[in-house]
This record gives structure tokens, sequence and C-alpha cells, in this order.
């Protein structure tokens, strides 16, 4: 008997029929029907039976699903994550390789909702994805927008969701339709995949009056509803959670639910109009985040400027703080050589462009309260000017990367990063944004 096979376990309380996994320490493991997996203590067998040999990999039934030619024309692309996965049962993890096809037979109901049309450009986890993967995107969805689909779903690695939704926003420019960007936090083999509602709830929205790129994702941990983020607003607050995708620093845009009733949260978005995309996909690769914490080593800015670097995102902390050494009268035993002030101004003279972005995610940053943050100002680092930034530092990196892309002038790359050019910096801060 080999994991994959079909078995039946008996114990001297109950018969559990399922799929063999492979053992785990003292347990034999099976999956059941429901998708969950059943640990059995192997003292408590009493016997395993082998029902049929499996295959290995899970095997997914795909019907061609009937179109219904009246509903709107939606692009589905996918590209890998855990809403596109197979259990393989050799090892017991999942890994990515389902089609199109395959993903849209675990929410056969969305050819209720929307007419679509399957793409699949790449598989690859997120943690994988490259600025030519995001290119590639850009004008797929650019193409499929402007020859008739009326929205586009993506389907992509929940672990940099996030970032993929900044960079689509600003490469698609004059984005005249929605392009829901949904992923699942639960593999499709279990009871708990949260794939089929996030799909269903991003198919409704793709046929709403929105503009724009969200991530549409659950909004509670429990199957009741879906919030649509703004793709520049949004980040993966939890590892496991299927509500891990929160709005930072505004509200979501809208709630969903599966019946296809939506409550728009926040009216501050872009309605759907005739316009033509544009795929703006120059993008600067030399571009990295810089993290500071207690004791971090600032030399690692020279590293940066060595390899040819043109742009950093210095995550710092709260306000905006690097360390300086001119905290107090007396700044303990603070070494100066580990003040970034130096190393900052270095990279800013040897033309780099430098932004500052916060390690707390929520709130702006404000170079003025303390005199340490005006040093680090005074470098020629980016804070914002009349608008101090409440960018969160994926975004900042990614917007960098864009801008750079557009211009090598960096007054005007400057005068870029501190204007609100899709939404990633906010006009003003709602209270109840905060751990929303
Ligand atoms: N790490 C994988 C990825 O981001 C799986 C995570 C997921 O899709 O939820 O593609």
């Amino acid at each position: 008997m080999k994991p994959g096979d079909h078995v039946q376990v008996k114990t001297k309380k109950e018969t559990i029929k399922g799929i063999l996994m492979p053992q785990q320490g003292s347990f034999v493991v099976i999956k059941l029907k429901n998708g969950y997996n059943m640990g059995i203590d192997k003292k408590k067998v009493v016997k395993i039976k082998k029902i049929k040999s499996g295959k290995g990999i899970g095997k997914i039934k795909t019907k061609k699903v009937k179109q219904k030619k009246d509903l709107p024309k939606v692009t589905f692309i996918a590209t890998g994550g855990t809403i596109g996965t197979h259990v393989d049962y050799k090892t017991g993890g999942v890994f990515m390789c389902r089609t199109p096809e395959e993903i849209l037979a675990t929410t056969p109901k969305l050819a209720n909702i929307i007419n679509i049309k399957t793409l699949s450009p790449f598989t690859t986890a997120s943690e994988d994805m490259s600025i030519d993967n995001y290119k590639k995107l850009a004008k797929l969805i650019a193409d499929e927008l402007n020859s008739g689909a009326q929205g586009v779903i993506l389907t992509h690695g929940t672990d940099t969701l996030h970032y993929t939704s900044a960079v689509l926003s600003f490469m698609l420019e004059d984005l005249n339709k929605p392009v829901a960007v949904v992923g699942a936090q639960r593999s499709p083999d279990r009871g708990s995949f949260d794939g089929k509602m996030n799909l269903i709830c991003a198919a409704h929205f793709c046929k709403s009056d929105f503009a724009g790129v969200a991530i549409v994702m659950h909004g509670s941990s429990s199957d009741e509803f879906c919030y649509a983020i703004r793709g520049t607003k949004c980040r993966k607050m939890h590892t496991s959670r299927r509500d891990a995708f929160r709005p930072i620093n505004e509200l979501p845009l809208a709630k969903i639910w599966t019946d296809g009733k939506i409550k728009i949260i926040n009216e501050n978005f872009d309605k759907r109009s005739d316009k033509k995309v544009v795929a703006k996909t120059k993008f600067e690769k030399k571009v990295a985040i810089v993290k500071v914490f207690p004791g971090s080593d600032p030399s690692i800015i020279d590293w940066y400027i060595k390899n040819g670097y043109k742009g950093l995102v210095i995550e710092g902390t709260a306000l905006g703080h690097v360390p300086t050494g001119e905290s107090g009268t007396k700044a303990g035993k603070f070494n100066k050589k580990m003040s970034w002030i130096p190393y900052i101004k270095k990279a800013i003279d040897k033309g780099l462009v430098v932004v500052m972005a916060s390690t707390t995610l929520y709130g702006r940053i404000h170079p003025f309260v303390y005199r340490n943050l005006r040093l680090a100002h005074d470098t020629g680092m980016i804070y914002g000017e009349k608008l101090p930034s409440d960018m969160l530092p994926e975004v900042a990196y990614v917007k960098l990367g864009w801008v750079l892309g557009q211009t090598k002038d960096c007054e005007k790359a400057k005068e870029m990063m501190i204007k609100n050019l899709r939404g990633e910096i906010t006009k003003r801060s709602d209270a109840k944004s905060f751990l929303f």
C-alpha cells in the first residue's frame, strides 16, 4: 500500500475511508472525502485494507463548461498559487499545476455569472514572480481589455499578491475596467477552500462599475463576504487566515456577497469608461527595500551603490527614522559609524533616488517632528512634501521601480514619487481604517 491509494482503516470504534497520505510519526494519515486530513494513532488501527490503487496526484474532473454568450465577457488569467494546487500524495504537500480549466472546475457557478475566456501565460509560486512576469501580465491584460473583455480575473499566489496588484496598478495607465486579483489561502482539496467564494465575488466585481485593480479576498474568516481592496492599499497581514488581506490606510472599496450584492464603502474610485488602456511596462530592476532596525549596519547602502542600484526605499521606524546617534543630549553608547545619514547622503550624491516608508505600515511618515528626522530629511531623502506619504513600503518599492522606468531624471522621479498617481497616497486619513 502506498500514499495515494484509496484505503479503509478499521479501529475498534469505527471504519474510516479515504486516501492514504504519507505517514506522520506514529500516525496513519488519510485524506477524507471532505478534504480534511485525519491522523489515526497506529496503536488503535486494527486493520488497513486497500480499496484501489491511487495515481499519486489528486485527480480533478474538468467538464467543458457551457458558456452563456449573453453574460459579460471576462478574461480569466491563471498564474499559480494555492488556488491552483493539486495534492501530491507522495510527499503529502500541494504543488502548483492546475490549468485554468481545472481552477474553474472548483467553481462551476462562475459560468452563470460571466462568460469566461481562459489564459495561462505561466505557472509559478508568487514568491518566484519576476519583473518580466509582471510586464507580460500587464501587456496581456491591456490587450484583453482593449479587445472586448469587460473585466479580468487574475489568479495568483497570495504571498506577493499585493506586489502584483500594485505593479499592475502602475503599469496599466488609463485602466478603464475592473481587474480583480484573487488567490486562496487554503488549497482546493480542503473543506475550507476559500478560492471558490473569492472567485465568485471577483466575477461580480468584474461586472461592476469600478475601473482599476483590486484584490478580492475573504473579508472575514467565514464564508460570509469578500472585500474589494484597492491594489495599492492592500497587504497580506496573516500567514494562514482566510481574511489575511486587509486595507491599509484606507477603507476597502466595497463589500461583495456571493449573490452579487455589492455595497460601496469607499466612493473614491474611477468609473468604468471607454478609454484605451496603455501598458506602460518599463521598470527599473535595480531598486530595493532596505530595512532599518536597532543595530542595523548602514554600510549595506554602499553595496547597493557599488552594484549600480538606481533607487532605494528605506523602511524606517515609525515617522521615518534612521539611526543617527542624534536623538538626545548623550545618545547612549551610539557608535557614530552606525549613523545612516552619511550613507544616505552618499547614495543621493551618486544619483540614487532614496524614498522613506514606515515599518509601522499604518499612518503617515513625517520628517519634522524630531531633530533627527530633520537630519534624515536634509539628506534629500523623499518623505513627501505638502502631503507626507502613507504609502506601504512594498508599494513605494514598486512605484519607485516603475517611476525610474519612466524617467531617468532624478527631479522628475522625485516629483512623481510625491504625487498620488494610483491611489497609493491618501489625501485624508480615515480613523476607521486602522486595523480594519
Ligand atoms: N507561497 C505560495 C505563493 O504565494 C503559496 C501561497 C498561496 O498561494 O496562498 O504562491
